[in-house]
């Protein structure tokens, strides 16, 4: 074959595998992060209108104005925060393209971007794509903080771009105010860009407060932050989602999206404005998934599992050494899905050198009765 693959060390992504091993052993689904319950009827009825309305044509290259404006009303009412739809905020094919696309605007060959392990899986190949290279540094459970001055240590004059994740898949944790300053104080001393993945900013427990970068005045003139609908409105196969950053890194974004998707599905963007403009489509997240987190939590701690904190999200994170402490993450991960028909994530795919720390993650997107029936499969380790 003439082709030599560009990425030979690439495989299919740990949430296909686990999903896939998931429906082949008929295993309770708490691997890929996904909900099992439907989106509002309201939000469904707005695309089913948006279509009979005739909305069936390319929407324009940034996303509709409609809904850039009421994501700018929402970042109002729900943060106090001042987006300009017109020039500062741009729709894309879920979070994810929004990523690649913001590494790809900033990223050229030789160029180094600084990841926070464990990562979400599709940042490094977004930056290996561009002829880039990942630089990690690595946080540790149970609380998985950021030591700012490791992230310091790893900025060379190659350093373009910090990734960040908060709240963060897997983790589970969120950035303080200092956490915010940290990075801010590295970005402006070093001249770096800053991409922050805040696709879970609504799902933060406790009454904890999401932190934006958007809200950091010196992080925001020089912040892409990345957003899903996927996540908020419960939709993940929507892939429906949004970048926001200042007019000059926006208008460098824009050249890239719109050769890489152009535009984002119409009566998608139709349904979602309107939904958008209802307030209590995204208030009540943070409860509604809370009251999941404890049920299933108090479930995994009654199988014999360690809780780690889970501060936001919709995962939790249990150790299982108390269970089988021979097993290594993946093997681990595999075995309770074959034996006891639960399937799960190993922590260690969001390490590049697959460290192990025996920890597993369980989605608890999901209804009562799936939560309920996991539970039940998982009272047979004991
Ligand atoms: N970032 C993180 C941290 C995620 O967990 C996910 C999806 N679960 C994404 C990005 C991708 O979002 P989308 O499905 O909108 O592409
Ligand atoms: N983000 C989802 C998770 O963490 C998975 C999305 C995917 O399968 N790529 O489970």
């Amino acid at each position: 074959m003439p082709l030599q693959s560009k990425f030979p060390d690439l495989g299919l992504t740990i949430f296909s595998r686990m999903s896939a091993l998931a429906a082949e052993t008929g295993a309770i689904n708490l691997s890929q992060g996904f909900p099992d319950f439907a989106c509002d009827a309201a939000l469904l009825n707005g695309v089913n209108a948006a279509l009979q309305a005739g909305h069936n044509q390319y929407a324009p290259m940034p996303g509709l104005p409609l809904l850039r404006q009421a994501i700018a009303h929402k970042f109002e009412a729900s943060a106090g925060l001042l987006v300009d739809p017109e020039r500062e905020i741009t729709i894309t094919a879920g979070a994810t393209q929004a990523l690649y696309t913001a590494i790809g605007t900033v990223l050229r060959a030789g160029d180094e971007a600084i990841i926070l392990e464990p990562a979400y899986d599709s940042y490094a190949p977004a930056i290996v794509a561009q002829g880039a290279v990942p630089v990690r540094v690595s946080l540790a459970p149970p609380h998985f903080a950021v030591d700012w001055q490791a992230v310091a240590a790893a900025v060379t004059p190659r350093t373009r771009l910090i990734i960040v994740n908060n709240p963060n898949n897997p983790a589970t944790s969120i950035f303080s105010r200092a956490d915010l300053d940290a990075l801010a104080g590295i970005a402006e001393q070093h001249d770096l860009l800053v991409l922050s993945d805040e696709v879970y900013e609504h799902l933060v427990f406790d009454g904890q407060q999401h932190s934006s970068v958007l809200s950091h005045p010196q992080l925001r003139p020089r912040s892409f932050a990345v957003y899903s609908f996927g996540k908020t409105f419960h939709a993940t196969g929507w892939k429906v989602g949004y970048c926001v950053a200042a007019p000059a890194l926006m208008a460098e974004f824009r050249k890239l999206h719109q050769y890489l998707v152009f535009s984002v599905s119409t009566p998608m963007q139709h349904a979602l404005a309107a939904h958008l403009q209802l307030a209590a489509s995204w208030q009540g997240l943070a409860v509604f998934y809370q009251q999941k987190r404890d049920h299933l939590a108090a479930g995994l701690q009654a199988a014999g599992f360690t809780l780690l904190p889970s501060a936001a999200t919709y995962f939790q994170l249990v150790d299982y050494s108390a269970i089988r402490p021979d097993l290594g993450e993946l093997a681990f991960a595999e075995w309770l899905t074959r034996e006891h028909g639960v399937a799960s994530i190993p922590v260690s795919a969001f390490y590049a050198d697959g460290r192990d720390h025996h920890i597993v993650r369980f989605c608890f997107a999901k209804q009562q009765q799936t939560l309920d029936a996991a539970i039940s499969r998982l009272a047979g380790l004991r």
